[in-house]
């Protein structure tokens, strides 16, 4: 432990891609053990890949992190402002001889490893450099490699996979710096974890094998290693690892598809971690409950069925102010309204409510506004076929007449004057109430009937009726 006695722990990715759905769950996992122990969640960027890592994939990992609300408290680091750390990390391990150059060229390498592979061998450095001592040409390429204990075995008791053991025998005194100056990946994340003192690292399980090798390199700078949690995979339905296959899996996606962040995270939360029987939690909730033992050890499987369902139960404990502030851009993106275009937001906000218990994404919520925004809607034609039948016009145009005398146009206005009207022709409520809701919905689906004229309007609802009254 550091010297606050703090617990630190770091959320790590590659900027070779979007903040992706596993990597999500990493993040948030991380930012939960920080947040329910008081310590301190970073970010930290590991760009030193240079050829695949971008400055775009940065700000959308970022973007991601922010969205879901994944506040870090130290960082973005980025590991190419920090090669001269990296190198004094790796003189350290030279003049303690616990590295040494190796002049082995990528040829002679290539090489040694096809005839290992020929003779049916898992390819392994040989070592033959660690014992040069005669002095060699200043400059002449060579690499840095780290000595790897090569007998005994290497244990890492991990807080998640439980025991996990390795052959030192299996490990090859790895590269620690590049002929040309750049510090390699296994090397940076333990002198970033040192530097950063993380007391505990949460990562996905594709990093165990990498476990045991960083193990003796905090070893060799006489650092007791963090604490290892390795996540299982996260599956796609038919059990093979999650890509994109099974959908979309960036976190960005998700958004545009319109889910809200909170249901996101809970989503991800859910996909390993467990806490009795609840399945919806609030973010105070997740800190407070949040425990690395409540991780199973089994993959998760992505299921996109329940994240639908968890957005659908957000979307309706979400306030209908901040839901109609969300869904304006999925307004705009359907072509429902123009850019710039306002609305009356106390207006839409009563749209929207009328709308919660129907729809599972912002985008389909943007879609049912459609026919309270719109001047006019397309209509069914199937229900136009079932429900706009000559007699029902008829009923229209007298309905229409009285709606247009009504001065208060509420709900329970409107509904007087539909019973009224039942009553006098002796049918039931049903048998006009259909006919309008297509006319003003152009569907035979929607909130109660009477709530959906006041909302839309007296205006438009006139219009409408004599849109269909004419036959249009
Ligand atoms: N940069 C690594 C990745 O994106 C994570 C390394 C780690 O967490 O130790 O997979």
């Amino acid at each position: 432990m550091n010297k606050n006695n703090k617990i630190r722990v770091r959320f790590a990715p590659s900027p070779t891609g979007h903040l992706h759905i596993g990597g999500a769950r990493t993040a948030l996992f991380n930012y939960l053990f920080a947040r329910h122990n008081n310590g301190v969640f970073i970010l930290r960027i590991e760009d030193t890949d240079r050829s695949r890592s971008t400055e775009e994939y940065i700000e959308a990992i970022i973007e991601g992190m922010k969205w879901l609300k994944l506040d870090w408290d130290e960082g973005p680091y980025r590991q190419t402002d920090r090669f001269d750390i990296y190198r004094s990390y790796v003189e350290r391990l030279l003049n303690e001889g616990k590295a040494y150059r190796c002049y082995c060229t990528p040829e002679e390498l290539e090489q040694r490893r096809q005839e290992a592979l020929a003779q049916g061998k898992t390819p392994k450095y040989d070592g033959r450099c660690r014992n040069i001592t005669e002095p060699m040409p200043a400059d002449k390429p060579s690499a840095i490699r780290f000595k790897m204990p090569q007998e005994g075995r290497t244990v890492v008791n991990d807080l998640i996979k439980g025991v996990v053991e390795f052959e030192n025998s299996q490990l090859e005194d790895l590269i620690i710096m590049r002929s040309d100056g750049t510090p390699t990946y296994n090397f940076v994340v333990v002198v970033d974890d040192i530097d950063m003192e993380i007391t505990h690292i949460i990562r996905g399980d594709d990093h165990l094998n990498n476990t045991p090798k960083q193990i003796h390199i905090y070893k060799a700078f006489g650092w007791d290693p963090p604490a290892f949690g390795h996540l299982p995979m996260i599956l796609g339905a038919d059990k093979t690892r999650l890509s994109k296959r099974h959908g979309a899996t960036s976190v960005m996606a998700y958004k545009d598809m319109g889910y809200l962040p909170d249901a996101l995270v809970n989503y991800l939360v859910r996909l390993g971690w467990s806490y009795g029987d609840q399945e919806v939690f609030t973010r105070e909730e997740l800190i407070k409950y949040f425990s690395l033992e409540n991780i199973g050890k089994s993959a998760a499987v992505f299921n996109p069925e329940k994240l639908l369902w968890l957005n659908s139960q957000y979307i309706i404990k979400e306030d209908a102010k901040n839901l109609a502030e969300m869904v304006i851009p999925f307004l705009i993106k359907e072509g429902i309204i123009s850019e710039g275009q306002k609305l009356d937001m106390e207006w839409l906000s009563k749209a929207v409510n009328s709308l919660k218990e129907r729809v599972r994404t912002l985008v389909e919520l943007a879609n049912s506004l459609k026919y309270y925004i719109l001047e006019y809607v397309e209509i069914d034609p199937r229900a136009k076929e079932k429900f706009l039948k000559p007699e029902n016009i008829k009923y229209l145009s007298e309905l229409k007449e009285l709606l247009s005398g009504l001065s208060d146009f509420t709900a329970r206005e409107i509904e007087k004057v539909f019973h009224a009207f039942a009553e006098k022709h002796g049918i039931k409520l049903g048998a006009i109430a259909q006919p309008v809701r297509v006319a003003i919905t152009g569907g035979t689906a929607s909130p109660g009937l009477f709530e959906v004229l006041e909302i839309v309007g007296k205006e438009k609802v006139l219009k409408r009726l004599a849109k269909v009254i004419e036959g249009g």
